[in-house]
């Protein structure tokens, strides 16, 4: 059974500009045909809102010498080859329902709290009183937080002795972030590594991420780059001409349910992996479909995806669901708009074997990889703290 055939996903609210008056949302929420998962609409942003938008977050392409990043992992040795530093750059123009990287959706700083770490309103209070805003406020025990009014100043984040409220998203320029970067360099020597720019989607912060690549340029840095394939074609090769290789994430063969499910023009990511293999044919391209219950789940679904990886490449590689992002929407104050049981591994797995064998060939699954919007880090862990 295809999606369309036997799934009814909600239309997406449209995604807000970025930093833009009036932004409208996408309405993820209200499927009913999907055996009881529940996609519910993203949180609405009040009008008038004063989160500030981050100044990489101008229109794609355009330089800019700062931008927001939400999380820098060392060590990964998944996304692209040897031993990478993974730079993930904030703000997105998709909403996937299953999306595991919350924090990496807005184009602003956002603030989240873990309660599990938290000393208490009475014992503590520190970030209450920190707040310049007077947004978080002690309630007997717990600590009512005001979350449309933070503009992620991060007073409160350090003045919190616990790790319990976190930071996602910092200004940083190229050259910071470079210079966090090259603190590895000898690793990347040694195994072939690198940076790889990830998010969110990292070219929605165009001009900021063809800043890092020009800059990881310049300093012989290797860098690979992953996107989801929806921007600007323009800023799509750039980038890409600035990397050793792209790792490509489709989602679904027909556009009307990806654009239904996800927002976004839902034949912008075929067609830019189109233009991406025409216009750089000798580039490293890695497509990875992220496999999701309901969605894209079936054979027929994954192969009439496959089918649109432009010949010369290599067959996708599967990445399963999974749930780990669910407790950082929780920091968020948000509810998981997707909810659905992971894959049973033999069931994944067999769906990997009949995919491999449908094409004739040696489609990896994605155990080698992360699983799809897996940002790296343990919730709570990443983002910035202090
Ligand atoms: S980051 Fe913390 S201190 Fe700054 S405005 Fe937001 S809640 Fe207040
Ligand atoms: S400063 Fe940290 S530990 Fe103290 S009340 Fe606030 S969140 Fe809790």
């Amino acid at each position: 059974m295809t999606a369309r055939e036997g799934r009814a996903y909600p239309a997406p609210a449209r995604i807000p500009r970025r930093g833009g008056p009036g932004a409208s949302r996408r309405r993820p929420g209200g499927g009913s045909g999907d055996r009881g998962r529940a996609f519910r609409p993203h949180p609405r942003p009040r009008a008038g809102s004063r989160a500030r938008a981050p100044s990489g977050a101008g229109r794609a392409g355009r330089r800019a010498a700062t931008g927001l990043v939400f999380n820098i992992q060392k060590f990964s040795v998944h996304d692209g080859g040897g031993i990478r530093t993974l730079v993930f750059l904030k703000g997105c123009p998709l909403r996937c329902p299953w999306c595991s990287n919350p924090e990496s959706q807005a184009a602003r700083p956002e603030t989240g709290h873990d309660p599990s770490r938290c000393l208490g309103a009475a014992a503590c209070g520190a970030c209450a009183e920190a707040c310049p805003r007077g947004l978080v406020r002690a309630r007997g025990e717990a600590l009512a937080f005001d979350r449309a009014g933070c503009d992620g100043c991060g007073a409160c984040v350090r003045a919190c002795p616990a790790g319990a409220r976190i930071l996602y998203g910092r200004e940083m320029s190229a050259s910071a972030v470079l210079d966090r970067v090259e603190e590895d360099a000898v690793f990347y020597q040694r195994s072939g590594g690198g940076l790889t720019l990830s998010g969110g989607e990292p070219l929605s912060q165009g001009g900021f991420a063809l800043e890092i690549l020009r800059e990881a340029a310049r300093r012989r840095v290797d860098a690979s780059l992953e996107t989801a394939g929806a921007v600007a074609e323009k800023t799509l090769l750039a980038a890409a001409g600035l990397t050793g290789s792209v790792i490509y994430d489709l989602k679904h063969w027909d556009p009307v349910i990806l654009s239904r499910t996800v927002g976004g023009d839902g034949a912008l990511p075929a067609r830019n992996l189109r233009a991406l293999r025409a216009a750089l044919p000798e580039a490293v391209i890695r497509v990875r479909i992220p496999v999701i219950p309901g969605f894209n789940g079936s054979l027929p679904d994954l192969l009439k995806t496959a089918s649109l990886v432009p010949e010369g490449l290599a067959p996708p590689e599967l990445l399963p669901f999974h749930r780990l992002g669910e407790a950082k929407y929780a920091l968020l104050g948000r509810e998981p708009p997707f909810r659905a049981e992971p894959w049973p591994p033999d069931r994944f797995a067999g769906l990997v074997r009949a995919f491999r064998e449908a094409l004739g060939c040696g489609a990896r699954p994605g155990a080698g990889g992360r699983p799809p919007g897996d940002g790296g880090a343990p919730p709570g862990r990443r983002g910035f703290q202090g």
